[in-house]
């Protein structure tokens, strides 16, 4: 049995990675395993928010079923223990493992079956003078504690395999930056020569045409609303940042690998990089994520290197893949699989990062979003189809009613929604009916559930830059005397 080393990062969008043609971060660790070994380049969050999709991916089932829809605060989820939710950790310790986690978990019991060490928080200050928060902190924690972990295998013979887990929380460490310089600001450091440029779907001309929730993102979320009075420079600034924690992420990432290496283990063990959901990197005016399904948010990288995984060095582009399928890989690996899986579960990803399969193999992907804390309930469902998108949110007033449709393959910065252009409504209908044909065969009572913003959050002019007064975590929290 070989070892499994699952390497997280926390909202790293799918191509803000060396290997993936960006030439603003610098990912020599990442883009070794790749080289090394192969990336699928078409792997959706099925929840852009760190507690609904991790409660998810630990038990490989959807969000929905969970009943982790919310990053917690005022609202409530439910225990995934208490539940009797079998979960991965559960099943890799059945199958023979010590089944190991160092770092971020924001689980709601998703976790449960892994060894879990208290996270430990250790405070430095940025070389290069950028701000630094818990999430850097602790990454400096988790990175030790498997350097430890690793380091102290050495010229042992292991009594059994390990599925260790570095949970890295950066480069999340961009929220804590947003809130160090709200509003127009003076330039915090950048290394020498240019600003990153901004995307090419930076400016958005279409918010008109997009569903309420989507619009008024700047009322509903802390960050979105931090971010009104930043200049095109401010943004570019942000990438600059956001690039940074990137490079501290992968520099961690050097680290632990050094320390397998040192364990002896490496030969044996399957690596797989991967990120919990992404970042808008400045496309349309947005930054970090909320209550949207665009590629930046949902689309994640997912890197497979290492023991029984062919040296290839590519993206394969043409296959479709969700974070659901994280878990009936881990157990394809360990020679077991996920038991009572429910309607809308994944499937094991090996067979394509070994060349035995190749292709698109499911008709679709579903991402989901219900609220960041209950502040506002904005319902919202993803539906990806490989060449198109279809989103639908609850909240169905305006010229949207609620939907877009994208065709990626001539508008991958998904510019313009096509919901109102009569050359794509017979492909709009089949994916409506493919979207009522998820939520039968998934028990998704999302049609049921009900929107809930405040007037005052759907008052301003459209468009970010026009957000003014408190957003809804700020205001609902300094009324109730928080
Ligand atoms: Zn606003």
């Amino acid at each position: 049995m070989q070892n499994i080393l699952l390497i997280i990062a926390d909202q790293l969008t799918f191509d803000a990675i060396g290997c993936r043609g960006n030439q603003y971060v610098h990912t020599p660790n990442i883009d070794s395993l790749f080289n090394n070994g192969v990336g699928l380049g078409r792997v959706y969050s099925q929840y852009p928010l760190c507690g609904p999709v991790r409660a998810s991916f630990w038990t490989g089932r959807l969000p929905h079923q969970t009943g982790v829809v919310s990053n917690g605060g005022d609202y409530q989820n439910k225990d995934i223990v208490e539940q009797g939710i079998p979960t991965l950790g559960q099943q890799l310790v059945k199958a023979g493992y010590h089944a190991i986690h160092f770092g971020k978990n924001h689980d709601y019991g998703g976790l449960n079956g892994f060894e879990q060490l208290p996270r430990e928080e250790v405070a430095f200050n940025d070389p290069d003078g950028w701000p630094l928060n818990y999430d850097s902190f602790w990454d400096e924690g988790t990175t030790r504690q498997v350097e430890h972990y690793f380091r102290s295998m050495a010229d042992k013979t292991l009594d059994k395999p390990f599925a260790a887990v570095a949970d890295l929380n950066n480069p999340h460490n961009i929220c804590g930056y947003i809130g160090e310089f709200i509003g127009e600001h003076d330039n915090p450091p950048y290394p020498d020569g240019p600003l990153p440029p901004l995307p090419d779907n930076f400016a958005f001309d279409d918010i008109a045409n997009r569903p309420r929730s989507v619009q008024y993102i700047c009322c509903a979320h802390r960050r979105q609303a931090q971010t009104a009075g930043w200049t095109a420079e401010n943004f570019q600034h942000y990438l600059a940042a956001y690039y940074h924690y990137i490079d501290m992420t992968d520099r961690n990432i050097g680290r632990i690998l050094g320390s397998l290496d040192e364990s002896g283990q490496r030969e044996n063990t399957t690596i797989i990089f991967m990120a919990d959901h992404g970042d808008n990197v400045a496309a349309r005016g947005m930054t970090t994520k909320h209550t949207s399904f665009y590629e930046q948010t949902t689309r994640v990288p997912m890197i497979f290197s290492g023991k029984g995984i062919p040296q290839q060095g590519k993206w394969l582009d043409d296959g479709l893949f969700s974070l659901m399928d994280l878990a009936p890989t881990l157990c394809d690996i360990a020679g077991t699989s996920m038991p009572d899986a429910q309607p809308g579960h994944g499937y094991s990803m090996l067979p394509f990062a070994t060349g035995e399969k190749s292709g698109q193999q499911r008709d679709y992907v579903v991402s989901q979003w219900h609220t960041e804390w209950g502040y506002t309930i904005e319902p919202g469902r993803m539906l990806c189809s490989g060449r198109y998108k279809y989103t639908r949110y609850l909240e169905d007033v305006g010229e949207s009613r609620g939907e877009e449709f994208f065709d990626l393959e001539k508008d991958p910065g998904e510019k313009r929604s096509l919901i109102h252009d009569p050359a794509y409504q017979d492909e709009l209908n089949r994916h409506r009916q493919l979207f009522n044909q998820y939520l039968q065969e998934t028990g998704d009572d999302f049609l049921s559930h009900s929107w809930q913003a405040k007037d005052r959050y759907r008052s301003h002019a459209l468009g970010y830059n026009q957000h003014t007064g408190l957003c809804a975590p700020d205001f609902e929290q300094m009324i109730a005397g928080k």
